[in-house]
């Protein structure tokens, strides 16, 4: 066979070739604005020139700080274009974090919205590397700025090359992109994606059996493109002639719902808590969402509750997946195998609230106390994996040996596994509840609680306790109307069903609000500090 390289430029000639008129869809300050792919084509080569001129060679870095639309899109495929790295920084991570990951990626480039030039005011000075500053606006002039050297990306791209030429022989295993993890605690990891890595990934989200990406879908990404490169999607879009609906800058669930409808989108991606906001809008009634073929959640584990109201009320389908930045994301994916189709309707529900079974390309193996676990749906282990969009280190990081070991990637989430194969997180191992020796998990709880009609949304943590070890305590946030009738004795009569005795919380404390990561996730480490502040401990 041919040695052929896979790589990115690859995929944007796909677009330019086959798919000219089909579009991107973004939303701006000035409205949504539409480019169409012989357009995006173009304008990716004018920046891809541009970048060169000021001086980024193959290897380099250049970062990204940036909401989702058309001209982040173009980035991403202008860097990997000329050979150098994509680094899609995370908007939301503290100015230190920002500081340390960009003088980390030793970034030479920044491109960044507009509404993040106050902040880079303030850090620039301790960014040596960067030698200039493109700044993404929707208006014709910049403010003025402290920032230097500073461009303005349009006005860059005039002075561009539309013919300019991707770079030629790109070896499939050099560098294309690099994330930091969020780092819940210490310093975010840099995990490097090859132009291999993520071509192959991107297959695995056009399978039928994958996320069924294609041509005739109209694709919006609500997770960032900062997190995990909004899951492979704008690469996969691009090489497939997809669609392709970017929200923009601070977005609300009313924009994502209007925006879901306008533009017919088949296909939407985000975290659990965008959903659950989302649910909320849709629930209003005023929205027509007939053509949604699925909406795919991942990042936490999806709520049964949540999964059944999207599929029940409103027939939208529910792809629940797992990942993390290490595996690209995809690793899993809850899809019914076609016997499992003839199961009774909760029984369905119950296995799609699973993650589900490997896609194909990605390994597993899980390790429990005793070696490999049973596949009973019942012993926990460790998931360990391994793939070819599977990262086998951290980018320049001592923290390496932790988490790759004898070529597996140990994940540090614990799960069972069935005898389909499906798997189930438990918990992250850090969240395992320890009470008495047993383990409880957090995750179960918290599923459980969001299925009360007043559980807007909930949280389960571990507090020290003197007999047990540890014990759960609930944190629950009620839907707007039910803040006066919910006690912490309904919550408790309604999970005590669904669980045996030990594992009910000890405490049900209602919030206004659950602390959450960068990327919407529920930060248990705060949390866990507000409680024990609270119990004095
Ligand atoms: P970070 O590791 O910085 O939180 P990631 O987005 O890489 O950022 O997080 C990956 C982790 O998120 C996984 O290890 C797992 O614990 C959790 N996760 C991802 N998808 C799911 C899911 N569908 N269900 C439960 N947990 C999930």
């Amino acid at each position: 066979m041919m040695n052929v390289q896979l790589t990115i430029p690859s995929m944007m000639e796909r677009a330019e070739t086959f798919f000219k008129k089909k579009e991107v869809i973004s939303r701006s300050t000035k409205g949504m604005e539409r480019f169409t792919y012989e357009e995006t084509g173009k304008r990716t080569r004018k920046l891809s020139s541009m970048l060169v001129e000021l001086g980024v060679e193959r290897g380099d870095r250049v970062g990204t700080f940036a909401w989702n639309h058309h001209r982040h899109l173009e980035a991403y495929f202008a860097i990997p274009g000329i050979g150098a790295v994509l680094h899609t920084i995370n908007i939301r991570l503290d100015p230190q974090q920002i500081i340390y990951v960009i003088n980390h990626a030793k970034d030479k480039v920044l491109l960044i919205d507009e509404c993040f030039l106050p902040l880079f005011e303030k850090i620039y000075q301790e960014l040596p590397h960067v030698e200039a500053y493109i700044i993404m606006s929707d208006e014709p002039s910049l403010p003025e700025s402290s920032v230097k050297p500073i461009y303005h990306y349009e006005e860059l791209l005039k002075r561009g090359d539309e013919t300019f030429a991707f770079l030629s022989d790109i070896q499939e295993e050099e560098p294309a992109g690099i994330c930091y993890t969020s780092a819940t605690t210490g310093k975010p990891k840099g995990v490097v994606y090859s132009h291999r890595g993520i071509y192959l990934h991107c297959m695995a989200l056009g399978l039928r059996d994958g996320a069924e990406l294609s041509e005739a879908d109209i694709a919006m990404p609500v997770v960032p493109m900062f997190h995990v490169n909004a899951w492979g999607l704008p690469f996969a879009a691009v090489w497939l002639g997809t669609t392709f609906v970017m929200p923009g800058a601070f977005f609300t669930p009313t924009i994502l719902a209007e925006m879901i409808q306008n533009e017919k989108v088949t296909i939407a991606a985000g975290v659990p808590t965008i959903w659950l906001g989302l649910l909320q809008e849709l629930e209003k009634g005023e929205y027509d969402t007939s053509h949604v073929r699925a909406f795919l959640c991942g990042g936490s584990a999806a709520p049964l509750s949540v999964i059944q109201r999207f599929e029940e009320k409103f027939n939208i389908p529910f792809m629940h997946a797992y990942g993390m930045t290490e595996t690209s994301p995809l690793v899993t994916i809850s899809r019914l195998k076609s016997y499992q189709e003839e199961k009774s309707a909760p029984e369905r529900l119950a296995l799609k609230a699973k993650q589900g079974f490997l896609v194909p390309g990605v390994e597993m193996k899980v390790i429990g106390q005793n070696g490999e676990v049973d596949w009973d749906g019942n012993e926990m282990g460790e998931l360990l994996l391994r793939g070819p969009w599977i990262a086998s280190e951290y980018y320049e990081d001592d923290r390496t040996s932790e988490a790759f070991k004898d070529g597996w990637l140990y994940t540090g989430d614990v799960v069972t596994v069935d005898e389909e194969g499906f798997i189930k997180i438990v918990d992250r191992t850090k969240d395992l509840i320890k009470s008495g020796g047993e383990w409880i998990s957090s995750v179960d709880i918290e599923n459980a609680l969001m299925g009360h009609e007043g559980v807007f949304e909930a949280s389960v943590i571990a507090v020290p306790h003197e007999k047990w070890q540890e014990r759960p305590v609930a944190c629950v946030v009620l839907k707007e109307g039910y803040t006066a009738q919910v006690t912490k004795e309904d919550i408790l009569t309604f999970l005590s069903p669904q669980f045996a005795k030990w594992w009910l919380p000890d405490d049900v404390i209602f919030m206004d609000e659950i602390p959450k990561t960068t990327v919407g996730k529920f930060l248990k480490r705060a949390l866990r500090e507000k409680v024990l502040e609270r119990y004095e401990l």
